[in-house]
């Protein structure tokens, strides 16, 4: 487990520690991924317990739409990005290479939990992660501005997530600071210091980035190396102070 370093209960769960075998070995999250339904069940309920309160996992669908959720447990609706302001409730964002992103509003207690991939990032899920989280705040508090921290977990980094061209201009059309290159000279992206530098200039207090490749780490789960794989996750807890 990594720590997410947010001042509420927030962290990134690695391979380690779960009960899936073969290429989930073994703390896999996802449902969708061919794995044992039962294994992932009791995977989850291990990170649970580690959360301290049921986790409510995203059902990710590559967009931008909000789920708020509202009790300890929901299930929540399609969304990549999930928001509550409800103590006790906790929010997962399962990924592989993509960037889990976890957020707390000190104005409210609020949290959000977002999966934001290449489309994600490209169509401004940190965007819509915000917008949920001021939702929730008062408009007194929504004049008020700042409060807001975040911490980027493990993805795929700028020197290894290759792609063609013009699904790297079509990304740092919007996220200038997108535009990568691989260690080979290739196209790239680089979507966690583009979300890193969105974050920024949208007034965050305080931004963490986890710096660790999925690809490069086999700590991780990592969808571009190993194609059959399993999910890990980033959990924040509503609430819960570690400060
Ligand atoms: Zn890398």
């Amino acid at each position: 487990m990594l720590d997410a370093g947010l001042p509420v209960r927030a962290f990134f769960t690695t391979r380690a520690g779960g009960l899936s075998a073969g290429p989930y070995e073994s703390l896999n999250l996802a449902t969708h991924v061919g794995d044992d339904q039962e294994t992932v069940a009791r995977n989850r309920a291990a990170v649970s317990v580690m959360a301290g309160a049921p986790v409510s996992f995203l059902h990710a669908e590559h967009g931008i739409r909000v789920a708020e959720v509202t009790y300890p447990g929901e299930d929540p609706e399609v969304a990549d990005v999930l928001v509550t302001r409800t103590p006790g409730v906790a929010l997962g964002a399962i990924a592989a290479d993509c960037v889990p992103i976890l957020m707390h509003d000190a104005a409210t207690g609020a949290v959000a939990a977002v999966h934001a991939g290449r489309e994600g990032v490209r169509l401004g899920a940190v965007d819509a992660a915000v917008a949920g989280l001021l939702d929730l705040r008062t408009p007194a508090q929504r004049r008020a501005r700042g409060g807001m921290s975040a911490s980027i977990g493990p993805a795929a980094c700028g020197r290894c997530y290759e792609v063609p061209a013009d699904m790297r201009d079509a990304v740092a059309a919007r996220h200038a600071t997108a535009r990568s290159t691989t260690r080979a000279g290739t196209p790239a992206l680089d979507l966690p210091r583009a979300v890193e530098t969105r974050l920024g200039e949208l007034g965050f207090t305080s931004v963490l980035r986890q710096r660790v490749c999925t690809i490069e780490d086999a700590r991780l789960f990592s969808h571009r190396r190993d194609g059959v794989t399993g999910r890990h996750a980033g959990v924040v807890v509503c609430g819960v102070s570690v400060r």
